[in-house]
C-alpha cells in the first residue's frame, strides 16, 4: 500500500531552505540530498511550527553538513563535449578538440583529446571506453607489481562503472576498478590498487588494514586527502 505523502518545496525557515515531505511516519529525519538541498521527512500530524522547532534544534548540524557538502562538491564540474573543454587523464588536464577527419572516434594525440565531431553526441561513452581500455592495461600492471609486496593472490581484473566507490573486490580475489581512477595521478592510482589489495587480507578498515597499506605506501594519507578533495571533479 502506498503511503500518503504531502510535499512542500521551496520552504524557508530563517536562512535554511528546505523541502518538506509529510507521511504516516513516526519520527522526523533531516538530510542533505545529493544536490545539496535540505529535505525534512516528518509525521503528517506535525504542524509547521513544530517542524520549525525541530529545524531550530538541528540548526548547527544542518550548517555543518551543508558546509561539508559544499566542500565535497566545490570541484564538481559538468563537462561538455565541445572544443576547449578539459578532460583529466592520469592527473593532467587535456583539452578536447572536435575534428572532422579522423579514423578513430576518440584519441589522445600531441596533448589533446581529438574527437570526431559526428560522434560527439556519444562523447560520454567514448571517454568511458577510452578510460576503461587504458585502465585495464595500467591497473593490471600495477596489480602485478604490488600483489607480491602484500603477499596476496588476485583473480580477474575489471574496469567498469561502480556505484559510489573507486574499487571493490570479491572474496575470491577478483578486483573491480572504476574507470574514473584513470583520471587520477599515477601515485593516487597506486594507492587505490594497494588499498584494494590490502582488502584481500583485511576485508575492513581496521588498524591492521591501514598498517598493511602503510607498509607498502608510507605516504598514503596524502592520496586519501587528494581523493577527498578532487574526487568530485573526476566525472564526465
Ligand atoms: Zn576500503
Amino acid at each position: 500500500m502506498r503511503q500518503e505523502v504531502r510535499s512542500f518545496i521551496n520552504m524557508k525557515y530563517k536562512d535554511i531552505k528546505f523541502s518538506l515531505k509529510q507521511s504516516k511516519r513516526k519520527t522526523t529525519s533531516i538530510f542533505i540530498e545529493r544536490d545539496g538541498c535540505v529535505t525534512v521527512l516528518a509525521p503528517e500530524t506535525y504542524s509547521l511550527t513544530k517542524i520549525e522547532g525541530i529545524l531550530e534544534e538541528k540548526r548547527s548540524w544542518i550548517y555543518r553538513n551543508l558546509a561539508e557538502w559544499e566542500d565535497l562538491n566545490r570541484t564538481k564540474i559538468e563537462r561538455e563535449f565541445v572544443s576547449g573543454e578539459g578532460f583529466p587523464y592520469l592527473g593532467c588536464n587535456y583539452r578536447l578538440k572536435l575534428v572532422d577527419e579522423q579514423q578513430e572516434s576518440l584519441l589522445l594525440k600531441s596533448g589533446c583529446f581529438l574527437m570526431r565531431r559526428d560522434k560527439s553526441q556519444y562523447g560520454a561513452d567514448l571517454f568511458k571506453d577510452f578510460y576503461k581500455k587504458k585502465g585495464v592495461e595500467r591497473l593490471r600492471n600495477r596489480v602485478v607489481y604490488f600483489a607480491p609486496k602484500l603477499g596476496v593472490k588476485y583473480g580477474a581484473i575489471r574496469v567498469l562503472e561502480l556505484q559510489h566507490r573507486w574499487a571493490s573486490c570479491t572474496p575470491v580475489g577478483d578486483l573491480n576498478f572504476h574507470w574514473k581512477c584513470m583520471m587520477a595521478p599515477l601515485a593516487v592510482i597506486d594507492y587505490i590498487v594497494v588499498h584494494e589489495l590490502a582488502h584481500l587480507r583485511h576485508p575492513n578498515h581496521s588498524p591492521a588494514f591501514w598498517n598493511e597499506v602503510d607498509k607498502v605506501l608510507p605516504n598514503y594519507s596524502k592520496h586519501v586527502s587528494w581523493l577527498r578533495h578532487n574526487g568530485a571533479g573526476m566525472d564526465l
